[in-house]
């Protein structure tokens, strides 16, 4: 155990390699990558046409047991195997991460570069603003918030005439559909493009969306912990004539367009997908779409530069793709498929591409496989499961962990008894992911605190549970060099057999996909639906939407619905309270619980911490 250095002094000591150089190292032509200064660079789709007939590397997807609230090295681990396969091993590597949310960073969990000697760097770039991906996709949101009360308040407010003459004037005498006007009236059956034959009826229905406000589920979005903002009143201005209503903003990671961008494969599909996006329901009680309020063409253009993965480094100089960051919760919290699929195409075929999927192996690596990976058609040959003793001792009974107060003293001594119970988890989440066929490498993410006897035991249960392998890594106090045994534990799961499957077919109904994953990965006995729950189904079902893959909106914190209930518990009856659909991005997620998507600052946030050096320009105390 070498440093006790901050995260930032260990990634200002680096000198990061310039980042055309790392682009050359890795295959790119210098026309498919856009520098944004000197360690950062957008890499154009382009490149994925241009190796459309390389054939793919090795996909990993690192995960984790149910983690404390301090996080169990995940990003930190995606990092360290790269960087022992990449610096050490010698082989073709790329990591491919999330873009973290300024929320966190400001707020109570800090950046998500990795930590120790395992980081994305610059750390203080890759935390912050990065090509600005986020804020275009603020703005974009943002776009259809305002059309959505906008056109309410237009079709308030006129008469249907008045709203014709203005959504297709007159342009030297001649009045003409746009594209996307003739996209609606073909989805209400009109099959004219003569904008003076439409009869009166059809005036009345093309002009008037008819948003019923009761069912709007698009929100404002902001990157910000503004708490303060989770429940707002719009429209008091007198020059809204009174109509006003509640609404509310959301963390901008939540929005459904990020969930967009990270499964799109493509700006055909980035489109496409952002045409779909569901806002509302009209008075007729059918689905309102960012297609109908004509503002699918000005979203794609927003979203232009953000659809091209961002290129970084690790401490080592290995290659990252950081790119997508939707929320783990209502979306399926994994980075994009886009960078993954670049990346495997420039490792070839004998390379790997590292990706996170997060939160526990429960809710990021299922979501990874029904989700992801149904939508982008790739497969999985290795998961990597990241434990840790302190959260096993806290499965097995220990006292809470809690950010910010110092750890009890079961973690700080050896504690066998402890240990081993808690490796009830452990085992769990090793048969989830061996559900989907696909051998696991359980790494045991070591802390200083952690006793031999702790780390042997851990790697013997897991080893007796079915894991292909279980390795111990000291790769957050050494670098990749403590994560070689890892990668060749990885290297040898690759060529084991994967017999990939998914655990649902999408087809099945809404209620047996939902009862599939909490019996099977959750271990409930069985699932209760609230009423409001049981509304959507039927609605989603009529609109056609019933056959989406599901995206579970649960805790993190537990296999079960309550956060209080460690281990692996069995026999409960997991409650979904709601349910609601992101159909561009192409899942319903039922709420199990409440989901906050607008999180708060705490009474001492990390922005205290956070200062700029007037002299240097460095940025010192992100962590
Ligand atoms: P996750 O991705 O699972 O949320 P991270 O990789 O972000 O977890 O790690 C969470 C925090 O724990 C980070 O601050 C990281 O630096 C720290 N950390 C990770 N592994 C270790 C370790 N072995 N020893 C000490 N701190 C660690």
């Amino acid at each position: 155990w070498v440093m006790y250095k901050d995260d930032i002094e260990i990634s200002q000591s680096c000198i990061p390699k310039p980042i055309d150089q790392v682009a050359r190292e890795v295959g790119l032509l210098p026309d498919e990558v856009e520098l944004y200064g000197q360690t950062k660079a957008k890499v154009h789709l382009s490149a994925l046409k241009r190796l459309k007939n390389q054939p793919d590397g090795k996909y990993i997807v690192v995960t984790g047991i149910t983690p404390t609230p301090l996080g169990e090295g995940k990003s930190t681990t995606t990092v360290g195997l790269v960087q022992a396969l990449g610096a050490h091993l010698h082989q073709n590597v790329f990591a491919c991460v999330r873009q973290p949310s300024q929320g966190p960073t400001f707020g109570i969990k800090g950046g998500a570069a990795g930590g120790g000697y395992c980081q994305i760097t610059p750390m203080e770039e890759f935390n912050l603003h990065l090509t600005g991906d986020i804020h275009a996709i603020t703005a974009a949101n943002n776009l259809v918030a305002a059309a959505v009360d906008a056109r309410i308040f237009h079709e308030l407010t006129q008469t249907d005439q008045a709203l014709y003459n203005r959504l297709v004037p007159s342009v030297s005498g001649v009045r003409k559909f746009s594209d996307i006007q003739i996209r609606r009236l073909q989805k209400l059956g009109i099959n004219k493009t003569d904008p003076t034959a439409l009869t009166k009826e059809e005036v009345n229905l093309f002009v008037r969306l008819d948003i019923d406000p009761g069912t709007i589920t698009w929100q404002r979005v902001l990157d910000t912990n503004d708490r303060f903002l989770r429940k707002i009143t719009i429209g008091q201005s007198p020059t809204e004539k009174g109509f006003s209503r509640m609404a509310q903003f959301d963390i901008t990671v939540s929005s459904e367009i990020m969930a967009v961008l990270a499964l799109s494969d493509g700006l055909d599909d980035m489109k496409k997908r952002l045409g779909r996006m569901v806002v509302a329901s009209s008075k007729r009680g059918e689905p309102v779409t960012t297609d109908d309020l004509g503002v699918t063409g000005a979203l794609a253009v927003l979203m232009r530069d953000a659809v091209k993965p961002n290129l970084m480094q690790t401490l080592e100089g290995t290659p990252v793709f950081v790119h997508a960051g939707p929320f783990a919760n209502i979306a399926h919290g994994n980075s994009s498929v886009l960078a993954d699929k670049i990346a495997l195409k420039l490792v070839g075929k004998e390379g790997f591409v590292v990706t996170e999927a997060g939160f526990g192996a429960d809710i990021g690596m299922e979501k990874f496989f029904n989700i992801k990976c149904r939508y982008s058609g790739l497969r999985p040959h290795v998961v990597v499961l990241v434990a840790t003793v302190r959260a096993l001792k806290m499965h097995g009974g220990g006292p809470a962990v809690t950010a910010g107060v110092p750890l009890p003293k079961e973690y700080m001594e050896e504690n066998l008894q402890l240990l081993e119970r808690g490796c009830s988890n452990l085992n769990k989440q090793i048969q989830n992911a061996r559900m989907f066929g696909v051998p696991v490498v359980v790494a045991v993410n070591a802390f200083k605190t952690d006793t031999k006897a702790e780390l042997a035991l851990v790697v013997q249960l897991a080893k007796e549970a079915g894991a292909f392998d279980a390795v111990e890594c000291t790769h957050w106090a050494e670098g990749g060099k403590g994560a070689v045994a890892l990668a060749q534990a990885v290297q040898r799961a690759s060529q084991a057999p994967s017999n990939f499957r998914f655990l649902y077919n999408v087809e099945l109904p809404v209620i047996d996909k939902i009862r599939l994953i909490a019996q099977q990965i959750y271990g409930a006995s069985d699932i209760e639906l609230l009423p409001e729950a049981q509304e959507k189904v039927t609605l989603y079902t009529k609109q056609g939407f019933g056959n989406l893959p599901i995206c579970m909106a649960k805790t993190h914190l537990s296999l079960s619905h309550d956060p209080e209930q460690k281990g692996a518990p069995t026999g409960f009856i997991l409650p979904i309270r709601d349910i609601r659909a992101s159909v561009g991005a192409g899942f319903l997620y039922p709420l199990v619980g409440t989901m906050s998507t607008m999180p708060g600052l705490p009474t001492r946030p990390c922005f205290y911490d956070i200062d700029l050096d007037p002299v240097s320009g460095e940025v010192n105390g992100l962590f």
